[in-house]
């Protein structure tokens, strides 16, 4: 017997909320050639046709989705609250346009195009800052303040000093 010879009053097998079982129902409605809805013959209860029991591993996935979900609001309310204290009393309209070429300094305050308003949290030499956006922390590549980068050429120089030092001691 297939769904479509079925009509109300015929009895099928049906998943019961209130029984937590298969159990033997009797159709009460049909709708487009399909069971619309069903009575329990063990409890009387009227309902939906479930043609099966709810799978569990559905209800677990869902738990698991709501559950990420929390955790990355928490965390997006932490960063949110992070970057609102940063910009607290300050006037946004004196952000930057970030750009690999352009030079920053701590705590300026820089406008990205694709996260938005964020303040360089700290300088990572040579050529990277942290900002703190609205939505978390990120690394910028960029170019630093002069003072901030150390000049390889001078570095070498003194240690080459050193060792004539101590050549000529
Ligand atoms: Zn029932």
């Amino acid at each position: 017997m297939t769904e479509s010879d079925l009509t109300a009053g015929s009895e099928v097998d049906s998943y019961c909320l209130k029984c937590k079982d298969m159990t033997n129902h009797m159709i009460i409605a049909m709708a487009d050639g399909k069971i619309a809805k069903a009575q329990c013959n063990v409890c009387g209860g009227r309902h939906k046709y479930r043609a099966a029991k709810p799978s569990k591993s559905t209800k677990a996935k869902g738990t698991t989705a709501s559950r990420a979900a929390a955790g990355t609001t928490l965390k997006e309310k932490k960063a949110t609250a992070a970057f609102e204290a940063l910009l607290k009393g300050r006037d946004s309209s004196e952000s930057k346009p970030y750009a690999m070429t352009a030079i920053f300094n701590k705590n300026e305050i820089i406008n990205h195009p694709t996260f938005g308003l964020g303040v360089v949290t700290s300088i990572i030499p040579a050529n990277k800052i942290e900002v703190t956006f609205k939505d978390g922390v990120k690394i910028l590549i960029c170019v630093l303040p002069v003072s901030e980068t150390p000049e390889p050429a001078k570095m070498k120089k003194k240690k080459i000093r050193k060792v004539v030092k101590e050549a000529a001691a």
